[in-house]
C-alpha cells in the first residue's frame, strides 16, 4: 500500500511533510522492547497521519536494526535469557 494512502479509511489523504515524534528529554523516542529477550532497542518512529480520519500510522526506517543478533544483550543482568532460537533471526 502507498504511504499516500490511509491503510483505515483508504483515502490519500496522508499528511505531507516530514512529521515525526519526539519526546521532550531527547530525539530517540520509543523503546523497542523484545520482551523474550529482554532486550531494548531505540528507533525513530515515523508517523503518517490520515488528514481525513485521524488515523496515525507508524513506521520505522530502519527495521532491520530492530532483529536480534547475538550481541544483542539483555538490559536486566537478572533476566532469564531463554535461547535463542533460528526464528528470531
Ligand atoms: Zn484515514
Amino acid at each position: 500500500m502507498s504511504r499516500d494512502t490511509c491503510s483505515k479509511c483508504g483515502e490519500k489523504s496522508i499528511l505531507k511533510g516530514d512529521i515525526s515524534l519526539r519526546t521532550s528529554k531527547d530525539k530517540e523516542l520509543i523503546m523497542v522492547v523484545r520482551q523474550d529477550h529482554g532486550v531494548e532497542k531505540s528507533v525513530p518512529l515515523q508517523p503518517s497521519i490520515c488528514a481525513q480520519c485521524g488515523f496515525v500510522d507508524l513506521y520505522v526506517h530502519d527495521p532491520i536494526h530492530l532483529k536480534i543478533s547475538t550481541e544483542d544483550k539483555p538490559i536486566n543482568p537478572d533476566f532469564k535469557q531463554r535461547p535463542l532460537l533460528e526464528s528470531d533471526f
